[in-house]
């Protein structure tokens, strides 16, 4: 989905600015959309 407010992302620690594309993590905190693909192959 797309972000509807300024927030940060905790995977990477950038600043995520409304309108860019974001996911839920398992943790349930929102992160960039590719960043929670790349952290999917982790264990
Ligand atoms: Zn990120």
């Amino acid at each position: 989905m797309k972000a509807k407010f300024a927030t940060v992302c905790i995977s990477c620690g950038d600043k995520i600015r409304p309108g860019k594309e974001i996911l839920k993590n398992r943790d349930e905190k929102w992160v960039h959309k590719h960043c929670a693909e790349d952290s999917e192959g982790l264990p």
